[in-house]
């Protein structure tokens, strides 16, 4: 590290130089996301950010070219549909589902005799675009004898400082300071001084005795032994000096002021369960479990072509359109995963007490819905 350009380089630096160190310790761990900025007329100017004014501004990341991936093969020899469920697992579901609430009656699970599973299976498709987004900021901090790299080189573009990822298609967020934007100035809170005015004793370092209210004397006339007989005792906020050290410099005098990179990662989700209009409520089948058909990760995906539902080739057209347009300028796209899964849904037509009805079994869970329970003790007689 080059370290002539040091302002106090007796000091250690307290940070390594984000640039060269190791990325991941370059990310900045310090007061950085709460660091203000320094006031307008303070700000210096750096090359390639001299527009850079107060607040976060979003740097769209520079436009890269990429090439389409293929489209995942969805194994031809694979049986999709599955068959429905077995009439054992299908009673099964619908006594544990008539157990579930004290308002119905047990006796339509136990009586009921099944005439018809239908398999009505249905697939979930999902799209996650994993995205980074980058802005910029200015933000300063106490000078400490931190590295001053203002004048020693020039400032990388936002985009040209490698930050390594966390964890993929998960949220979060870091702070990194740009390297050669960072200057020594002056605290403007407090004048340079390192120290403001205690507010408590108004400079005086003394305050008013509470113990005798000032007067010197108890109640009774005797000599307060708190103040001496002085009515005024030492200053508890300033030890006595009559003024504390400033927060904003915490008592250096100096700031050092720099452009902070804040970088954000988002899991961007599209999801769409195919709707077989069965009159079963599709909204149901959001998170039920379904099993895993394709799973598909690359940088960009391409659409899936050659799924036999052609459902599902369409909605995942429309999502990669969607998500293409919603993120290709303004973040950069750092990974995309598509998933199919089978969610298994079977309706199943009983009859009970010379009635016929329906119940639907779905999910890995073997969830039950049914629009109406025929004994319900509130509302039926049975
Ligand atoms: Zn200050
Ligand atoms: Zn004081
Ligand atoms: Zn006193």
């Amino acid at each position: 590290m080059d370290k002539t350009h040091l302002l106090s380089d007796q000091d250690e630096p307290k940070y390594d130089h984000p640039a060269l160190a190791n990325t991941a310790t370059g990310q900045w761990k310090g007061s950085g996301l709460e660091a203000t900025a320094p006031p307008p007329e303070e700000i210096p100017a750096v090359p390639g950010y001299e527009n850079l004014g107060p607040g976060y501004h979003d740097v769209p990341p520079p436009p890269v070219g990429f090439q389409h991936p293929q489209p995942p093969a969805a194994s031809p020899n694979r049986q999709w549909d599955i068959p429905a469920i077995s009439e054992d697992l299908a009673r099964e579901a619908f006594v544990e589902y008539a157990s579930s609430s004290c308002c119905y009656s047990k006796k339509p699970p136990k009586e009921m005799v099944l005439t018809d599973l239908q398999a009505l299976n249905t697939y979930r498709y999902r799209l996650e675009t994993f995205t980074e987004t980058r802005s910029t900021e200015w933000a300063s901090e106490p000078y400490n004898g931190q590295l001053v790299d203002g004048m020693n080189g020039v400032a990388p573009g936002p985009w040209d400082i490698t930050v390594s990822v966390p964890a993929l298609f998960q949220d979060s967020e870091t702070g990194v300071r740009i390297p050669h934007t960072a200057s020594i100035k002056g605290c403007h809170s407090c004048l340079n001084l390192g120290k403001s005015a205690c507010n408590r004793c108004v400079t005086s370092g003394r305050i008013q005795c509470e113990r005798c209210n000032g007067l010197g004397f108890n109640t009774d006339q005797q000599r307060c032994n708190r103040c001496q007989g002085v009515g005024r005792v030492k200053c508890r906020d300033c030890s006595g000096v009559g003024s504390t050290p400033c927060n904003t410099c915490q008592g250096r005098g100096q700031l050092l002021c720099y452009i902070k990179l804040k970088i954000k990662w988002t899991n961007n989700i599209y999801v769409q369960v195919m709707d077989k209009r069965s009159g079963f409520p599709v909204d149901l089948l959001e998170f039920a479990t379904g099993e895993v058909l394709l799973a598909d990760m690359n940088a960009l995906v391409y659409p899936v072509v050659s799924f036999p539902d052609e459902s599902v080739n369409t909605a995942s057209r429309k999502a990669i359109q969607e998500h293409q347009a919603q993120f290709s300028t303004s973040c950069r796209v750092l990974q995309q995963r598509q998933t199919i899964e089978l969610i298994p849904v079977t309706r199943v037509h009983y009859a009970w007490k010379e009635k016929t009805h329906i119940f639907f079994v779905y999910g890995a869970e073997h969830n039950v819905f049914t629009k109406e329970y025929p004994a319900k003790c509130c509302c039926t007689i049975s």
